[in-house]
């Protein structure tokens, strides 16, 4: 890497912390992001839902919190679908406007996400096109989603087999974050986004990791949403469209979606969820001494820390994964707690420090 090069990212590094150091409390809001618990019961006071209002969600999430929603609209229409990744599909987008013009929707009417990453993406996506754009309100309803897809403003649809391939960036107006719907979250859904959060702090915040480290991750969620919403924004508002800097949240993700390629043909509780392929594609992506702290972290998040989905294919997908910039693949390293380095290698280099990390 050469010195320009290593003085930017130095550059990037400092400006990422600084700005994760600004305080967010719970309650206030910032920009577009509301965190407060109990904010869904008096959603009519962040939103404007004096208009016709379509409020997307899936049936894995309680029907009440869509129907609270729809308590506060004048003109709501509620739509449901299945739980699951097929949801993200030209088909349902098309449902969906369909249901709108029936329903006499105009450009100045609006969508509200109600559930996890899937029903954000979609809904945001709908929201993009419809009339080229009409107003999109997400509220999260899983961890993941609260510390992670909720923010950024990325959305898609899964088209041919491919995740994600069709979309748009389209920052959504208002981001209501409840911490109180965690409540009915089972606990590997907790996890699974806990694993984003700890992605965050262990490459951009070094305090956070260490109370993490010292505490129950579990018992201290409100903090975990907020660090994490304030880190993720610092560098998204930075790097919008993931040209440069946005790549740091790909940590973990390398070889995470490779591992997930593989994870994702197995059946039943054996499939790994995408927080637990992260987790242990980070392990593989540190220094010997930030993985010995890592572990316990892990452990302590009911996340995995050894797996037996095979490397050999996982690494082979990892070559088919669109982050491959010609022939060298893009990866982020963690030197340090709370720090972290962009690196390019050969497919070949790549294996090496996977199998040298010793991970599996
Ligand atoms: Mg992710």
């Amino acid at each position: 890497m050469d010195q320009l090069q290593k003085a930017r990212q130095e550059m990037d590094r400092a400006s990422i912390i600084e700005a994760t150091q600004q305080t967010v409390s719970a309650g206030v809001e910032n920009g577009p992001y509301v965190v407060e618990r109990g904010a869904l019961s008096r959603v009519g006071a962040y939103l404007q839902l004096d208009r016709r209002v379509l409020i997307l969600t899936d049936d894995g999430v309680p029907p009440v919190y869509a129907e609270t929603v729809a308590e506060a609209c004048s003109y709501p229409v509620i739509l449901t679908y299945p739980q699951g990744e097929d949801t993200k599909s030209f088909e349902v987008l098309a449902d969906v406007a369909a249901v709108m013009l029936e329903h006499g929707f105009t450009r100045t009417d609006c969508v509200v996400a109600v559930g996890g990453g899937v029903i954000g993406d979609l809904a945001g996506f709908a929201a993009a096109i419809f009339m080229r754009g009409i107003d999109f309100y997400n509220i999260p309803t899983t961890l993941l989603a609260q510390v992670d897809s909720s923010i950024g403003g990325k959305t898609a649809i899964n088209h041919e087999g491919i995740k994600n391939c069709v979309g748009a960036f389209y920052q959504p107006k208002k981001v209501v974050i409840d911490p109180n719907v965690l409540s009915t979250l089972p606990p590997r859904q907790i996890s699974n986004g806990m694993a984003e959060a700890i992605k965050m702090a262990l490459t951009c915040d070094r305090e956070l990791f260490e109370k993490i480290e010292a505490g129950n991750p579990m018992d201290m969620l409100d903090e975990i949403i907020l660090s994490s919403l304030r880190i993720k924004k610092s560098v998204v508002d930075r790097d919008a469209t993931e040209k440069s800097l946005r790549r740091v949240l790909n940590f973990g993700h390398t070889l995470g979606h490779g591992i997930e390629s593989q994870a994702s043909l197995r059946d039943g509780d054996r499939a790994l969820y995408h927080g637990e392929c992260v987790s242990l594609g980070m392990l593989c992506m540190c220094a010997p001494e930030v993985r010995d702290r890592l572990i316990p972290v892990l452990r302590k998040a009911g996340l995995p820390t050894e797996t037996d989905v095979d490397i050999d294919a996982s690494l082979s997908a990892v070559s088919h994964d669109k982050k491959m910039d010609g022939s060298r693949i893009n990866y982020v390293y963690c030197p340090e707690v709370g720090s972290f380095e962009f690196r390019s290698a050969s497919l070949e280099e790549f294996a090496e420090v996977v199998k040298e990390s010793g991970a599996y």
